[in-house]
């Protein structure tokens, strides 16, 4: 009600520039892949592999399914590979990155493992539901799905992010004691709090709510465990916290399962399509089709982008607002949020469409004026 406000913070002409590379590489990345679907697709490349896979594969239908896998799965890493080598330069080039080229490369392999693992069960459990059950296929992939999800939400902090990070349990008495005394407050309790070693590989701070039931846990870069005040470090676990009691990660699975189920659908309909009037597959469980599986998720998820990311930005202020009510003052949450900033070379103030589409957290100025206003409210 007064108009002495806080000045509008201003954003560096490298952070804007970083920002907006870093944008139009994932435009660039989502295009290539959408344009390897459409080729594979309209020019029977996809086709021809699956007749390879089938020559090789000693009349196993199962295992030309994998081969298939692993053919389209070298291809897409080799389409992919300049721009990763680049988007891996780009950091270096900000300064934002302590990684080596040698780690890089052993990360893309595992990254490419792990890919291969996954997709080949995935797609092998998909083909064999496809051939059981033609009819309800898309049902009962849509149900086999939400639990890989599950599973993998369960898993993704005991396994999956080991493989490349290191995490340990969080030593300092005096913060441990701080979120046992957040979670007390809240009426709630958070398993563990680990030290995740990102300083291996980057310069950038993080901090994040993950896994389900047993696996719950609030990780914090090393990053920002040695830069931040005790205060800010308490603002930052409040937020995370917020998350945890505001049930977050079980939303977004179901807000998932909404759209998987949408996706299944889709697909479902597609591949019939495709069977009467194209002609292009022989039958439903040729697997040649899967491009154009993957094709009806890589569009739905395209189209959704805005709306899945104001979903998530309306989250981030709920548990921002519960920081606010559970920390002594905004302060240490807005030194946090500026420094974050800073250090992630993040743009505090992008334009309001590029905040709309592709920013799944509101900017670092909406969020320090939202503390500022609440802390006004509630100090009145
Ligand atoms: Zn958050």
């Amino acid at each position: 009600m007064n108009a002495s406000s806080t000045p509008v913070p201003t954003d560096t002409p490298e952070a804007r520039k970083y920002n907006r590379t870093r944008r139009w590489l994932g435009i660039a990345e989502f295009a290539l892949g959408l344009a390897m679907l459409i080729v594979l697709l309209a020019a029977g490349w996809s086709g021809s592999l699956r007749d390879l896979a089938y020559s090789t594969s000693f009349q196993s239908y199962a295992f030309a399914v994998f081969l298939y896998v692993l053919m389209l799965a070298v291809i897409s890493k080799v389409v992919a590979l300049p721009l990763d080598w680049y988007s891996f330069h780009l950091e270096h080039r900000y300064q934002l990155s302590n990684q080596k080229a040698r780690s890089w490369i052993w990360d893309e392999l595992k990254g490419f493992l792990v890919t291969v693992v996954f997709a080949s069960i995935l797609v092998e459990l998909l083909y064999f539901v496809i051939r059981r059950f033609p009819q309800y296929w898309w049902l009962i992939a849509w149900i086999g799905f939400l639990g890989v999800v599950v599973l993998l939400a369960q898993l993704a902090p005991v396994v999956l992010f080991p493989i490349f990070y290191k995490f340990e349990p969080l030593q300092d008495e005096e913060l441990k004691s701080r979120l046992v005394r957040l979670g007390e407050r809240a009426g709630t309790r958070v398993r563990g709090v680990y030290k995740w070693h990102l300083s291996e590989k980057s310069k950038k701070a993080n901090a994040a709510l993950t896994g389900l039931g047993h696996t719950r846990r609030v990780i914090l870069a090393d990053t920002l465990l040695e830069n931040y005040s005790a205060d800010e470090i308490e603002a930052v676990l409040a937020h995370e916290l917020g998350h945890h009691v505001h049930n977050h990660i079980l939303k977004g699975i179901g807000i998932q399962a909404a759209v998987t189920f949408f996706g299944f659908w889709t697909a479902n309909w597609a591949l019939q399509y495709s069977l009467d009037r194209w002609h292009i597959f022989e039958t439903l469980s040729d697997f040649a089709n899967l491009p154009l599986i993957v094709l009806i998720f890589v569009l739905l998820s395209f189209l959704l982008m805005p709306a899945l990311n104001a979903f998530s930005r309306f989250n981030e202020r709920q548990a921002d607002r519960y920081a606010f009510e559970n920390i002594a003052n905004i302060s240490p949450f807005v030194s946090s949020m500026n420094k974050l900033a800073e250090q992630n070379l993040a743009e505090k103030t992008p334009s309001k469409w590029v905040e709309w589409w592709f920013h799944s957290h509101p900017s670092i100025a909406r969020r320090v004026a939202a503390a500022e206003s609440w802390s006004r409210v509630n100090a009145g």
